[in-house]
């Protein structure tokens, strides 16, 4: 048996804010706003694989007007997302992600957020696929005010 899930975040980039993606610190000027770690992918795979599941969303089981979860990793959230996907049986088959950011190139960090996800997420690195878009100078990532990301993820009944 096999569900399928979609997620997708957002984060406003501002100065004095550290950027991590996947996990991995990204040497940026300029980084992610937000309550938590404001992880845009982990976010983005985290409502992918609760919406797998039909467990509603990251704001319903970590509101992010607790102050314990404010500059949490991310990565705990994920873990906690995959303890409750263990619980009933599944395990990741793939995920798919995209990270939309103008600056700077993703391109030499994504074997490491690969590696990171991929223990996080108990799968093989081969069963994560981390793809980088610039915004082409348009909208709110091509103006560098944003960071997006979108995932898709299948899991199979173990
Ligand atoms: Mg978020």
């Amino acid at each position: 048996m096999h569900r399928i899930g979609i997620g997708s975040d957002i984060h406003r980039l501002v100065e004095g804010r550290p950027l991590v993606i996947g996990g991995v610190k990204i040497d940026s000027e300029l980084g992610a706003e937000g309550h938590s770690d404001a992880d845009v992918l982990c976010h983005a795979l985290c409502d992918a694989i609760l919406g797998a599941l039909a467990l509603g969303d990251l704001g319903k089981h970590f509101p992010s007007d607790e102050e314990r979860w404010r500059n949490a990793e991310s990565f705990i959230f994920l873990r906690y997302v995959v303890g409750l996907m263990k619980e009933r049986g599944f395990s990741i088959s793939n995920v798919d992600s995209t990270v939309h950011l103008e600056k700077p190139k993703l391109r030499p960090y994504t074997d490491d957020i690969k590696r990171g996800l991929a223990e996080v997420l108990e799968t093989e690195t081969n069963c994560i696929s981390v793809k980088a878009k610039t915004g082409e100078g348009v909208d709110a990532v091509g103006e560098r005010r944003a960071i997006r990301a979108d995932a898709t993820v299948l899991l199979a009944k173990v």
